[in-house]
């Protein structure tokens, strides 16, 4: 049997900032704001993880008043979160997620990024397919107020 999560968040774009996607850094004159690196598409796929495994959400786990994880590598809260999953006997069968950003484009990062988020999870790239589309000029992504981003992830039951 398979299980399914869903995961989503969001990040407000700001000055002095990094901009991290799924654990890549790309040059931009704007980052991500938050408390860890404020990695989008790994908080999205790190909360569908969790979803699927019936283990609650990033918040509990890696909470953003704890000082520990100030500035932390989201791509290592994702293997913390992986293993906690292993753990249980679950298995990762795939992950899709699409990213929500109006600029600068994913295309040129898209396959380092999925690289990156397969390593991290010790599967083959095939199995995790990362997707990005625009905000179409309207709302906060559109305006280019902030980031978004949406996953899947489906798990085989421990037994
Ligand atoms: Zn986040």
């Amino acid at each position: 049997m398979t299980r399914a999560g869903i995961g989503f968040d969001s990040h407000r774009l700001a000055a002095g900032r990094r901009l991290v996607i799924g654990g890549v850094e790309i040059p931009h004159e704007l980052g991500l704001e938050g408390h860890s690196d404020a990695d989008v598409l790994t908080h999205a796929v790190i909360d569908a993880m969790l979803g699927a495994a019936g283990l609650g959400d990033i918040g509990e786990h890696y909470p953003d008043d704890q000082e520990r994880w100030r500035d932390a590598d989201s791509v290592g809260l994702l293997e913390l979160a992986l293993e906690s999953v292993l753990e249980r006997g679950f298995r990762l069968v795939n992950v899709d997620c699409t990213l929500l950003m109006e600029s600068p484009k994913l295309a040129p990062h898209r396959t380092a990024i999925r690289g990156r988020l397969a390593d991290a999870l010790g599967v083959e790239a095939e199995r995790v397919n990362v997707k990005a589309s625009t905000g179409e000029r309207i709302g906060f992504v559109g305006r280019g107020e902030g980031v978004a981003a949406l996953a899947i992830v489906t798990l085989t039951e421990p037994g």
